[in-house]
């Protein structure tokens, strides 16, 4: 997902100051986007705000027995979308492992779709509906470690919501229908039944995709065909070949223009409006540089049988799963912004690179509670680093990282509550960066780095983690505790305070960490740069002598994301 904040460019408010004194603000609206400003309160049962937790996030957000007695194996979505009436319609074939004997399963749907049917084989299931979540009732046992397939079959018209839409039925400048899904967050369910969740993934899905002859549907996976249905409807065939999560299953129809190119055997697809054909093929091909860069440091793109497809879009973009969204206006740094404002973030086209980046980390390595959100965007963020360190060097990848520092607000905790579909603050993107940029330092030596890198993703790739896990491999590789230092950063709300006390009679000085976590230690780098000196500080005092005054005396922050106060 992107960071929010990159909106709202200085031209456009210029734009914007223009505009009023012509129109009113909602006409101004009409006038910048092509689809209608997306309604925020289409499911008010949904809070994921602070305070105590609905039921809808509750059942959405925990993983509940009737979710954790089944494993996912196979969805076949497959739908008929009509842009005339906007509505959907169709089933989902859910194909799942019993874990243990039972004979209830929840899934999710909207509460404002309707459930057609729910059929195992031609048996119709009962079921009951709870806020968000759909209890599946079965009238025998099934059976631990059996595989059950049913059908669910619903229909009605998707409510346009959340940050990117959700599920939007809007037009291009030409009047063409241009549909589209982005439903992180808000969740998969509100356009398709399924186990909304995190921790379970299917292996495969097939997606199809029934809609007028005369438009194009881009869906995750490799296509495979499409078929004219004789009735003015065309279904287009997607096949994944891997995990996926549910938010990533995405549908984009409309008007598009295909072309393609290949990196080695990987083939590269591009979906772009037939006025864009032209911006599209000059900026998309930094796709390639990108997947270059994050193959090196971290192996294979992960979805090789799938392919790599950047698909047009008209805000801002997703890391759909081998279907990367893209809104980006063709033009370098975010929303023509220079978005870590230290003159590196023009070089490159924001939204290919971060969203790109999530094909790694949110996409094959997956936080199995959305409250370790982080592993997705601190990671991400911190892959955008090592794009521009891969194409201009460490110095310019330093100092984009530490460009991020300005949007840190240190307010609350990166990690969120379990189980309560929670939303990490917007710090997970850039404290989080900035983190794992700070265990670069504590390494200390980056041949081992690169190595702790590319072996920690290719030790956890396709598969759904939780901080515990990235916290145990840091320290079996490493052979240190970092656990107080992940910890300090993730758990708690302040970032490490270097307290330095100087003695100018005797030359020295003091520091110690002030820090939450009680057995925090990390080495920090102090001095006067070009000979720095590494202290392993901890929370007790200790002295050592300087020749440097207060004011000579300095901290390598650019290394280590750390507040520093002299006394
Ligand atoms: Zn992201």
């Amino acid at each position: 997902m992107t960071p929010r904040g990159g909106s709202r460019s200085l031209r456009s408010g210029t734009v914007f100051l223009l505009l009023m004194a012509f129109m009113g603000f909602a006409d101004l609206a009409a006038a910048q986007s092509p689809t209608p400003t997306p309604s925020l309160s289409a499911t008010p049962q949904r809070s994921r705000g602070h305070g105590e937790p609905t039921r809808f996030d509750i059942l959405r957000g925990a993983y509940g027995p009737y979710r954790a007695n089944n494993d996912l194996l196979f969805y076949h979505l497959d739908i008929r979308i009509d842009p005339e009436k906007k509505f959907i319609s169709g089933k989902n074939t859910i194909r799942f492992k019993m874990l243990k004997d039972d004979t209830r399963i929840q899934l999710d749907l909207i509460d404002t779709l309707n459930i057609d049917k729910i059929l195992l084989g031609t048996v119709p299931l009962k079921y009951e509906r709870d806020t968000g979540a759909v209890f599946v009732n079965f009238p025998e046992t099934l059976h631990a470690g059996r595989v059950y397939s049913i059908d669910f079959y619903y229909s009605g018209s998707p409510v346009q919501t959340g940050r990117f839409g959700g599920f939007t039925f809007g037009h291009d400048k030409e009047g063409h229908p241009w549909i589209y899904t982005a439903c992180e967050g808000i969740g998969a369910s509100i356009w398709w039944p399924n186990k909304d969740q995190w921790r379970d993934e299917v292996e495969s899905m097939q997606i199809s995709v029934a809609i007028p002859n005369d438009l194009v549907d881009v869906s995750n996976g490799k296509f495979m065909s499409k078929t004219d249905l004789g009735d003015g409807y065309t279904r287009w065939d997607w096949l994944v070949h891997y995990p996926i999560n549910n938010y990533d299953v995405s549908v984009n129809i409309g008007n598009y223009q295909h072309f393609s190119d290949k990196l080695g055997d990987l083939p590269l697809d591009f979906y772009a409006l037939p006025e864009d054909l032209d911006k599209a093929k000059k900026q998309f091909a930094q796709a390639k540089g990108m997947i270059e860069a994050y193959q090196h440091y971290f192996g294979e793109y992960p979805f090789k049988k799938d392919g790599y497809k950047l698909i047009q879009v008209p805000y801002s973009g997703m890391e759909h799963q081998s279907a990367v969204t893209y809104g980006n206006k063709f033009a370098n740094g975010y929303l023509e912004r220079d978005w870590t404002g230290v003159g590196i973030s023009p070089r490159f086209d924001f939204i290919i690179i971060h969203e790109s980046g999530h094909e790694w980390f949110g996409n094959s390595i997956t936080a199995a509670d959305s409250s370790d959100m982080w592993i997705h965007e601190g990671w991400t963020t911190y892959l955008e680093s090592l794009y521009v360190e891969y194409m201009y060097g460490h110095e310019d990848a330093l100092k984009y990282l530490n460009g991020y520092k300005s949007k840190v607000k240190n307010q609350e905790p990166i990690i969120t509550a379990r189980g309560v579909n929670g939303e990490p603050p917007q710090d997970q993107y850039f404290k989080g960066t900035l983190f794992i940029n700070t265990l670069r330092s504590i390494v200390n030596d980056d041949r081992r780095w690169w190595k702790l890198l590319h072996d920690f993703y290719q030790h956890f790739k396709y598969q759904n983690i939780m901080t515990e896990d990235v916290v145990a491999y840091f320290n079996q590789q490493t052979g240190m505790n970092l656990t107080p230092v992940f910890n300090q950063y993730l758990r708690h709300t302040a970032i490490p305070a270097l307290e330095l006390k100087f003695d100018s009679d005797h030359k020295t000085v003091s520091y110690r960490w002030k820090v939450d976590e009680a057995d925090f230690k990390m080495p920090v780098r102090v001095g006067k740069k070009d000979s720095w000196q590494i202290i392993q500080a901890t929370t007790d005092w200790q002295t050592m002598p300087t020749s440097l005054s207060k004011d000579e005396f300095e901290v390598a922050t650019d290394l280590y994301f750390v507040d520093v106060v002299k006394e």
